[in-house]
Order: C-alpha cells, then sequence, then structure tokens
C-alpha cells in the first residue's frame, strides 16, 4: 500500500497524529490552512494518559523542560476558600501511572511538536486549507484525492481530517453533525507570576467552583507564568468568532464576590480573550473510506476534565498503530475508530456532567467521589 498521509490542521491534534504516523513508518505531509503556525496565549494541562503518548513519540523531556509540575489538585469553595477535595499529583500520580501530570504553555507545547515534526521529515505546509476529498481507486489501488481551496488536487492513502471544530473534511463526511453552544464561556489569560503576590497561587492545579462559574489558575513555564481560566453560563453566544477580545473589567466584576485570593489574581490579568465554548453529540463516525476524523473534528467537548487535547493526542498514538499493524488502510481506520470511540464518547459526557459539579449544583460527597473518579479512570493508560 502507498505510504503518504496527508493531514489537513496542525494544531496539537494534526501535529501529534503527523508524529505518530511519521513513527510509524508513514510519509506525512501535514496542511494547515493559517500562514503561520501558532496557539492560543493559553495553558493546558497534560495528563499522564497524554504523557504516556509523549514519551512514545521521545518528547516527554522537551515537554518537562518547558512545563511545570503541580504538587496537587484542589477544588474550593469560591468564597470561604474550603477545600472539597484534594488529590496528589506530583510524584504520587507519577509513580501510579509511570508518567507525570504537567502545566504547559500551548505555544511551548505547540512548538515542541513542530519542531520535532520538522527535524524527523514530516512535510507541512502553511497557508494550505483543505476543501474537499474523494475517495477513488486508481490503477485498482484505493486512495483519497485532496482538493484545496486553491484548486490545487493531491492524492494520498489517506486524508486525516485533524482540522479543529469546524472541520472541513467532516462537513463533507457527515453534513448534518452540527456544533453546539454549551451555554458556557472562558475567558482565558496568563500572567506575569512576579506581578503576583507569592504564594497567592498555590503550585497546583487550582480550582475554584462557585454558583454558575468556576476558575482554574495553575502556573506554566516553570513557574513563571500564571494560566487563568475562568467559566461563566452564559445564555447565547452571537458573535460570528469562536473568541472576542475579553474586557478584564467585565471578567473582574463576574468574580467581584469570590474569595480574595481570586479577586486579587483577576486584579493582575492585563490582557484576555473570551470563548463561547462549543461541543457536539457523539458522531455517527468518524471514518469515510480512506478518510478519518481525529480529535476536535469528531470529539469537541467542554473543557471540564481538561481533556480535549489529550484525546486528540490518544487518537493519535491509535491511529499510528492500527494504521501500521492493519494490511489495508480501510481496516486500519475501522480498527481506529473502534478502538477510540467508547473510551472519547465516555469522556465527552464526563465532560458535560462536570459542569453541575463545578458550578455548585450539588458539591456533595457523591460529586467528590465521582470527581476523584473521573480523574483516576481518565489517566489510565490506552
Ligand atoms: P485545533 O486546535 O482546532 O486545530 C485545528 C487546526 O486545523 C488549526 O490549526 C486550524 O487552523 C486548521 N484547519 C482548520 N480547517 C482547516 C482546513 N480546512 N484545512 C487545513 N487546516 C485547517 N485540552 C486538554 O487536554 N487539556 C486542557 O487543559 C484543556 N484546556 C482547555 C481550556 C479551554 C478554555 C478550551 C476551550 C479547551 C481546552 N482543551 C484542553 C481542549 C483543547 O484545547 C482542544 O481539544 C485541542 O486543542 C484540539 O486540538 P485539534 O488539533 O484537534 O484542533
Amino acid at each position: 500500500m502507498s505510504r503518504k498521509i496527508i493531514i489537513a490542521g496542525a494544531g496539537i491534534g494534526g501535529l501529534s497524529a503527523a508524529l505518530a504516523l511519521n513513527l510509524a513508518g508513514f510519509d506525512v505531509h501535514v496542511l494547515e490552512q493559517s500562514d503561520a503556525l501558532a496557539e492560543v496565549g493559553a495553558g493546558i494541562q497534560l495528563s499522564p494518559n497524554a504523557m504516556h503518548v509523549m514519551q512514545k513519540l521521545g518528547l516527554s523531556e522537551n515537554v518537562l523542560s518547558r512545563g511545570f509540575l503541580p504538587t496537587s489538585a484542589t477544588m474550593r469553595h469560591f468564597r470561604t476558600a474550603k477545600e472539597y477535595l484534594r488529590m496528589p499529583l506530583g510524584n504520587v500520580i507519577e509513580k501510579k501511572f509511570g508518567a507525570p501530570y504537567v502545566h504547559i504553555h500551548r505555544a511551548d507545547l505547540h512548538r515542541v511538536l513542530h519542531q520535532a515534526a520538522l527535524s524527523r521529515g514530516v512535510q507541512i505546509s502553511v497557508n494550505t486549507r483543505v476543501k474537499r476529498y474523494q475517495n477513488l481507486q486508481i490503477e485498482g489501488v484505493n486512495q483519497v484525492q485532496v482538493h484545496l481551496e486553491d484548486g490545487r488536487e493531491m492524492i494520498a492513502a489517506a486524508l486525516i481530517g485533524a482540522d479543529g471544530i469546524r472541520s472541513a473534511v467532516k462537513k463533507q463526511m457527515l453534513p448534518l453533525a452540527s456544533v453546539e453552544f454549551t451555554g458556557q464561556v472562558a475567558w482565558r489569560g496568563t500572567i506575569d507570576a512576579q506581578k503576583v503576590p507569592r504564594n497567592l497561587v498555590k503550585p497546583e492545579a487550582n480550582l475554584w467552583v462557585g454558583p454558575g462559574a468556576h476558575l482554574v489558575s495553575y502556573y506554566v513555564r516553570g513557574g513563571k507564568e500564571i494560566n487563568v481560566i475562568a467559566v461563566q453560563e452564559q445564555s447565547r453566544w452571537t458573535d460570528t468568532r469562536w473568541s472576542v477580545p475579553g474586557d478584564v473589567k467585565v471578567l473582574r466584576a463576574a468574580f467581584g464576590n469570590w474569595h480574595s485570593d481570586v479577586t486579587q489574581l483577576l486584579s493582575k490579568v492585563e490582557e484576555c480573550f473570551l470563548w463561547g465554548l462549543f461541543a457536539s453529540r457523539p458522531l455517527d463516525t468518524w471514518v469515510d473510506g480512506h478518510v478519518a476524523l481525529l480529535g476536535d473534528a469528531c470529539h469537541p467537548m467542554l473543557p471540564f476534565v481538561a481533556q480535549g487535547a489529550a484525546m486528540a493526542i490518544e487518537d493519535s498514538a491509535c491511529l499510528g498503530q492500527a494504521l501500521s499493524s492493519n494490511e489495508s488502510i480501510n481496516s486500519g481506520l475501522s480498527v481506529y475508530q473502534s478502538r477510540r470511540y467508547a473510551r472519547v464518547t465516555k469522556v465527552q459526557r464526563m465532560a458535560a456532567k462536570n459542569a453541575s459539579i463545578y458550578h455548585m449544583q450539588g458539591v456533595s460527597s457523591r460529586a467528590k467521589l465521582l470527581a476523584l473518579k473521573a480523574v483516576n479512570s481518565l489517566s489510565s493508560d490506552i
């Protein structure tokens, strides 16, 4: 079979897939619509399940050298700071799962993936937008023809749609599939840690839960920056963009009656973006002939278990393994979907369920147990 695979999208999912497929011996070409490769200016939590894949890709040290290792994850009451939950991370989680729990700036993670892909011979073309595809036979061999926005066409053994929540590949595969506004918005910003009083932010994954809102803060860049995500319920999202520049005054006012640790922290945010949070129901299929979806293109979810990118990274490892150990592309893609579907669907549901826990619709001992169970089961290996 031909070894050429085209990936639409150079996000965390597309680049991880490129590296996993490259490791499996495929000749990979990533097509990215933007004119430069970049990620949003915010942090990301990488749990051990994602770090296992980084280990397999030989990138764990690179990620760790740019990241931050939190000592624990805590859930606190928005006003009293009463601790509802404390879960050890650091050495404890690393010993248990064989990989650490890492906080990293997205731009740093993206750079690690991008540089590794280039140095290992993955071809990456920017300014190249995938428009549609066609499964076809050439001289008796099943292939896929990829049509680009600029009129060019490319042929490959497979096309992987890692083109995010607005995926053009998905739109063709499943014209009726839709993404919906979840009724939640998120402000995201980073703060220079030197500008924040010492000990205001603990070296943890700090989760504050309150009625209709929650806030997460943690260190990135070896402790030099603090990442803040503040989520609030909102009935509508009317902007055609996914994110808009946020107003720090509105952000501070929204959390104005929260604990002084939170209000002090928000007083240091100088710039932020406001994101509408969108998700979709599990799709009927991720595969059409020699085309498959990956990451947010097929399972966009609320970020309330910090697993969207982790699932895309897990998808990538599974895809590499399924394609290299199956006779045909078609059966490899089917195996990929069948191995990933149940786990990803479960995580999508967990993320949706956590909205009620995080927004204090019953912070009971049952809720605490559920949250603990969620983190434990997510961190298991693939
Ligand atoms: P994307 O990042 O959307 O990348 C898609 C790429 O495809 C883009 O570069 C785009 O330009 C390109 N593209 C689009 N269309 C085309 C086309 N037609 N042709 C070519 N290129 C195209 N996840 C975690 O694991 N941990 C966390 O802590 C976490 N926190 C989060 C916090 C917030 C507030 C949010 C909103 C999400 C969070 N997530 C987290 C989820 C995570 O950000 C996403 O799941 C992940 O970034 C998805 O990666 P992706 O590569 O699938 O898609």
